[in-house]
């Protein structure tokens, strides 16, 4: 039996474990690593069960081409053929903003840094993006603006080293288990003091010092408030405020207009609760805020993420192990993917498109004589440019925009009216049936590179077994297409070659190479070979100098319950399955266990609607009406209601509103209004 270490694709825990593969080089488990910094020798159900999706019938094997509405095989030197001419036919007839590229949060920092590169290098836009978007955008422009790097501040071994946790917007122990259950054995074992402040009662919530259930989209108030507690006390860190910040003043002044009364009141709460939650916080030594998307999808999501900064640093809680603001990255490379510039306005390492230096730097290393120098489309506004027909061309790497985006009707007439549709991905999903070419991915287990864990830990992916049918890795592809345009600047022999370029053009990875992380892998930022990588960040000094404080108004989210939609809708992810399901639902022991799409319905709700535990229901919004099993739980308070978008015979996001933050243009998945009935 090989034994093979890799790094898990589901969550951004970043979990490292052997694939076992036998004699005839099939894939046949999961072993964890005992060895490794997070993982210890545990794994969470996906983790154990991540060999099982890989050799699935339904796997693409071969390249496919529309012709007369119907998919055909291929041989991959048409496939590719066609999609360097047409992709280069409709930029000569409509710009070069008339392509956008989708790159993947699925797939390797090599592929991604490949991906943004082939956008600007070759086909000379900035119109490129990834998921990220859809969930944690507000948190990169949220956090660089208050401390000048948008990642999570601290590590996952700090977990462990906090005495106070305000977990907000996050359902740890089901979407980043391994986090969840260092929270819970701190605060079991050792008294470490726990809020949790969530509309649901998550599994956190049983053992915490205070479970504070705001109505969704009340958070900017709610924390506001509680940093109006705590200055009205004088409870804040004067020290830490006075050395390591800047515009304090309009802080001080922006929570004056938060006092307990009224926040109680926006948020569905008691002022006591409020001061409760201000006291527990303030008094810690170390405490650490842990975040989701419970926070981010909002059109406030910006908002939401500078207003936890402000309460960090107002009580001195970052730069140290046990502190910090510690945004929880729910896929396993979407923190790599931001990294590796795959983002409309920034190449990797955040450096921006718009800095005449930073373009010239990319140019000379390229060989390009031209690079755009205005931002791009983002995954949500070029949804929004497909429709209006001033997009004409799409090239989405393994990526579910049919699945994952808000507001589904629109989203397909959007794809629909696109001139050429690519879709590059390991299976068949809602998005490929609108492709004019399907390109034939490698799964992890196929290739070598690198992901990028929540924790800022780049680690190695390794290949365990061959290409399934005539898959090729998404780097391949990529570099295919390069060529297939006439670019000279993408022949690599490996990803390491692809790993080293990105290390001599990234300053936060200048220290990263694959000798480096053989075993062990290491933290950005990283800038040099000496460099042990950054497990705190912000240690004495912030990456932008003084922490700024970016104090926020309440602002109400954009569709809120009225009298023909009485209930508001949130959604979200369960424990079992992994973002559109195109993996965990061709996982058998997963999809055993939560089969079904359900919105969960609180019983005083079902019992007036005469809704029993597993009947089927219909939800419907504005949008549109969605059949899926009620779960009557008081897991979710009166009014609510809470649907997880991972099923495709039951898809949430048909639902969903796609009201836009204005700063980040993340989509409010977390509230809209919507009313349930009984189905016939
Ligand atoms: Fe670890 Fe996350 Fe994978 Fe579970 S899904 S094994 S917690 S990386």
């Amino acid at each position: 039996m090989k034994r093979v270490l890799t790094t898990c694709p589901y969550c951004g825990i970043g979990c490292m474990f052997y694939l076992l593969v036998d004699g005839d080089g099939i894939l046949v488990g999961v072993e964890p690593s005992t060895q490794h910094v997070v993982s210890k020798g545990q794994l969470c159900v996906k983790g154990w069960n991540a060999h099982h999706f890989v050799n699935h019938p339904d796997r693409l094997t071969l390249p496919m081409i529309r012709r007369n509405g119907q998919l055909e095989s291929t041989c991959w030197d048409e496939a590719l053929d066609l999609v360097a001419t047409r992709l280069k036919e409709i930029q000569a007839a409509n710009g070069s903003d008339s392509v956008a590229f989708f790159s993947s949060a699925k797939t390797t920092n090599e592929e991604n840094y490949l991906m943004m590169k082939l956008a600007r290098a070759v086909f000379k836009t900035n119109n490129v993006d990834h998921c990220a978007r859809l969930c944690h955008s507000s948190t990169v422009i949220g956090l660089a603006a208050a401390f000048g790097s948008g990642a999570m501040t601290n590590s996952i071994s700090c977990v462990e080293q906090a005495d106070c946790y305000l977990v907000t917007g996050s359902n740890t122990t089901e979407q980043h288990p391994l986090i969840g259950s260092r929270i819970i054995n701190n605060v079991v074992n050792n008294g470490a003091r726990l809020i949790v402040a969530d509309n649901r009662k998550i599994r956190l919530s049983r053992l915490a010092d205070i479970h504070v259930r705001w109505k969704n989209g009340t958070d900017v108030a709610f924390l506001n408030s509680v940093m109006n507690v705590i200055i009205a006390e004088g409870l804040e860190d004067t020290e830490f405020v006075r050395d390591r910040t800047e515009n304090y003043e309009q802080l001080k002044r922006t929570v004056a207009d938060y006092p307990p009364e009224r926040a109680a009141e926006i948020c569905g709460i008691t002022p006591r609760e409020i001061v409760q939650v201000s006291r527990i916080f303030a008094a810690a030594e170390r405490a650490m805020i842990v975040y989701a998307m419970g926070i981010t999808q909002h059109t406030h999501g910006v908002d939401n993420v500078k207003t936890c900064a402000n309460l960090a640093m107002l009580t001195g809680n970052i730069g140290r192990p046990g502190t910090g603001v510690n945004p929880l990255r729910g896929q396993n490379n979407v923190q790599g993917a931001c990294d590796m510039g795959a983002l409309p306005d920034v190449y990797s390492g955040y450096q921006k498109v718009a800095e005449p230096a930073i373009r010239a730097k990319f140019k000379k290393a390229w060989a390009v004589k031209y690079l755009p120098d205005g931002a791009g489309h983002a995954v949500t506004t070029a949804i929004d440019a497909a429709a209006e027909g001033r997009l004409k061309a799409l090239y989405i790497m393994g990526e579910n925009p049919m699945m994952s985006d808000p507001d589904q009707n629109h989203v397909r007439k959007a794809i629909e009216r696109l001139e050429f549709v690519v879709v590059q991905d390991i299976f068949p999903t809602p998005t490929t049936r609108y492709a004019d070419i399907i390109l034939p991915a490698g799964s992890y287990a196929e290739k070598d590179g690198t992901f990028t864990s929540t924790e800022r830990r780049v680690q190695r992916v390794r290949k365990a077994i061959e290409p399934v049918g005539q898959s090729r890795s998404d780097w391949q592809i990529l570099c295919d297409v390069a060529v297939k345009c006439g670019y000279g600047g993408m022949k690599y022999s490996s990803p390491e070659d692809v790993m080293d370029e990105i290390a001599a053009l990234t300053p936060i990875y200048g220290g990263i190479s694959y000798d480096r992380i053989d075993r062990v892998g290491l933290q950005w930022p990283c800038p040099d070979k000496n460099h042990s990588g950054t497990a705190v960040m912000h240690a004495g000094k912030f990456a932008r100098g003084l922490g700024m404080f970016s104090p926020a108004r309440y602002r109400p989210s954009a569709e809120l319950p009225d009298s023909r939609y009485p209930f508001l809708l949130s959604t979200g992810r369960c424990y079992f399955h992994f973002h559109t399901g195109t993996m965990t639902r061709r996982s058998r022991l997963l999809d055993r266990e939560e089969p079904f799409p359900f919105v969960e319905v609180n019983p005083a709700d079902a019992a007036e609607l005469r809704i029993q535990n597993r009947n089927w229901v219909y939800v419907a919004t504005r949008r549109a009406e969605v059949k899926a099993m009620a779960h009557v739980t008081d897991v979710v308070g009166k009014g609510v209601l809470f649907m997880p978008f991972h099923f495709e015979e039951g898809p949430a996001n048909l639902l969903t509103n796609n009201a836009l933050d204005p700063v980040a243009k993340i989509p409010e998945y977390k509230v809209c209004a919507a009313k349930i009935r009984s189905a016939p």
